[in-house]
């Protein structure tokens, strides 16, 4: 990437940070009944030299907090603002009235605040967050680190990226090659009739995203915090906004290569399910995934894996939207995320 100018000040929300500033503050987000205001914190660090704006967004599922902790490491204790080219706009919360009610989705309308338009100031209560989130902080970065995680500590550190917008794809293929985990890569072009989502939005004015997904998603935890600091620190040292080359991923499994996710793996019959691979492992066409059984202890469903390949989660025992509320399903409910690996 070419050297970015920067203004001497940053503004995002009600936080303008000059030269050599770390500053906090609030993007002004939405009034509740009661008329206290459901506001979206934001931090915003701005280096002494020019370089480009990074975004590090968590918390854009309000179960998911890994991020927030690695904002917090990054902006607070790893980067120092002499030596940063470039800015810093951490988001730790990205959707309040998810996380408010420890909720997957905004308590208030069930909406997701990164699949809703972000061009409706005046739209529904989550499209009015998705708009001052776009407006004031996603249109402003250069660069974009949207930070997930899978509910279960056994899950696979991955990486989400497309490829098939030709205007982000070598510096979101370079993001991910710095950041150093297992990468699922989707290459299908934006069409055209896309509704505006921050990540839709942000594919079409040419910024770079890539999506992490760290695990333990409910708690703050290794190896999520580590290797999502390391992570964003290899990206910034890639981009040359810190000194320093990236360090490779350790601690956790990783599946090397282009991989492509192949689908939901869901159960055929109800009861409690007992798991027998791990997310990583290789498993073959037809081998056992999981056992779905009955009250009584009889096996009701031997769930096969259909392709190749590997999961990355086992988000089974949905409750409200999201997985991880008891250690059993429904017929219908998802069992598992799989993937194949692309030959070398
Ligand atoms: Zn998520």
């Amino acid at each position: 990437m070419e050297v970015v100018l920067i203004p001497n000040k940053i503004t995002v929300g009600d936080v303008s940070a000059a030269r050599g500033e770390l500053k906090k503050g609030v993007i002004k987000g939405v009034e509740l009944v009661n008329n206290a205001s459901m506001d979206i914190p934001v931090l915003v660090m701005n280096g002494k030299s020019d370089g480009p704006t990074l975004l590090l967004m968590s918390t854009q599922h309000g179960i998911e907090i890994q991020g927030i902790e690695v904002i917090h490491r990054v902006m607070r204790h790893e980067i120092n603002l002499d030596s940063l080219r470039g800015a810093i706009i951490g988001i730790p919360v990205g959707n309040p009235l998810a996380f408010m009610h420890h909720q997957y989705l905004s308590w208030i309308d069930n909406l997701d605040v990164g699949r809703e338009r972000v061009d409706r100031s005046e739209g529904n209560t989550t499209e009015r967050l998705a708009y001052a989130i776009w407006t004031e902080a996603w249109s402003k970065a250069d660069l974009i680190v949207n930070i997930h995680c899978n509910t279960r500590p056994d899950s696979l550190v991955y990486q989400w990226i497309n490829v098939g917008n030709p205007t982000t794809r070598e510096h979101v293929e370079k993001m991910a090659d710095a950041f150093g985990v297992t990468t699922i890569v989707s290459d299908s072009p934006l069409p055209d009739d896309a509704p505006p989502t921050l990540g839709n939005m942000a594919a079409r004015k040419g910024i770079p995203v890539i999506l992490e997904e760290l695990i333990d998603g409910r708690w703050i935890s290794e190896p999520s915090t580590s290797v999502g600091v390391r992570g964003v620190l290899n990206i910034m040292k890639a981009f040359n906004m810190i000194d320093g080359d990236p360090e490779p991923q350790e601690g956790i499994p990783i599946v090397p290569g282009v991989n492509r996710f192949h689908g939901i793996i869901r159960a055929n019959r109800g009861g409690l399910i007992r798991l027998m691979k791990k997310p990583g492992d290789h498993i073959e066409e037809g081998e056992d995934l999981a056992e779905i059984y009955d009250l009584y202890g009889d096996i009701l469903e031997k769930v096969k894996m259909p392709v190749d390949g590997y999961v990355w989660a086992f988000p089974c025992g949905q409750s409200l939207g999201t997985s991880g509320g008891l250690q059993a399903v429904q017929a219908g409910a998802n069992i598992a995320y799989a993937f194949t690996r692309d030959k070398d």
